[in-house]
């Protein structure tokens, strides 16, 4: 038997949680912000264009603007001269937000082995999914999307602040 709003109003309506309705909206509609610095980024057009569009999966709008993304997706080589940099515009995003490292060199510093080069922007940024490969097949990015919608539709309450997550990197008091 139904109760509450069913009973009312029968099937002509569905009743469900905010959380649910927003992550559902949500991860259909990410805007990503390319921090592209080398040959990972040149994979990532590839990735928007037509062959394996991402607009399949609602990640299209590409913003150069930090404010107006959540996903951030850092293709290529940082030096440590651009971590201050990449620092500062993942803080500009405004919560909740994401970050991919896409490919060896941001995920480790790849076989840039030296004194300029950032070995892993997790040393300043937390990484929710990391894309190995060099460069990574357009599908593996692809394939880290899907991750992250899957963690916004499982498990991510809007009422959870992700500001205070543990995370601390090197530019973190
Ligand atoms: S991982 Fe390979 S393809 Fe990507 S930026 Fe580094 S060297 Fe270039």
């Amino acid at each position: 038997m139904a109760v509450g709003a069913e009973a009312v109003f029968g099937e002509s309506v569905i009743t469900t949680r905010l959380d649910t309705a927003i992550n559902w909206a949500r991860e259909s509609s990410m805007w990503p912000y390319v921090f592209g610095t080398a040959c990972c980024a040149i994979e990532f057009m590839s990735v928007a264009s037509s062959k394996h569009d991402i607009s399949r999966f609602g990640a299209e709008v590409v913003r150069f603007s930090p404010r107006q993304a959540d996903l951030m997706i850092v293709a290529g080589t940082v030096s440590y001269k651009q971590a201050p940099i990449l620092k500062q515009i993942y803080d500009q995003m405004t919560e909740p937000k994401w970050v991919i490292s896409m490919g060896a060199c941001a995920c480790s510093g790849g076989f840039y082995d030296n004194y300029t080069t950032l070995q892993g922007i997790d040393e300043v940024i937390p990484v929710d999914v990391y894309v190995s490969g060099c460069p990574p097949r357009p599908e593996a990015l692809l394939d880290a999307l899907i991750h992250i919608q899957k963690k916004q539709k499982e498990n991510e309450s809007i009422l959870k602040d992700r500001v205070n997550r543990d995370f601390k990197g090197h530019y973190d008091e």
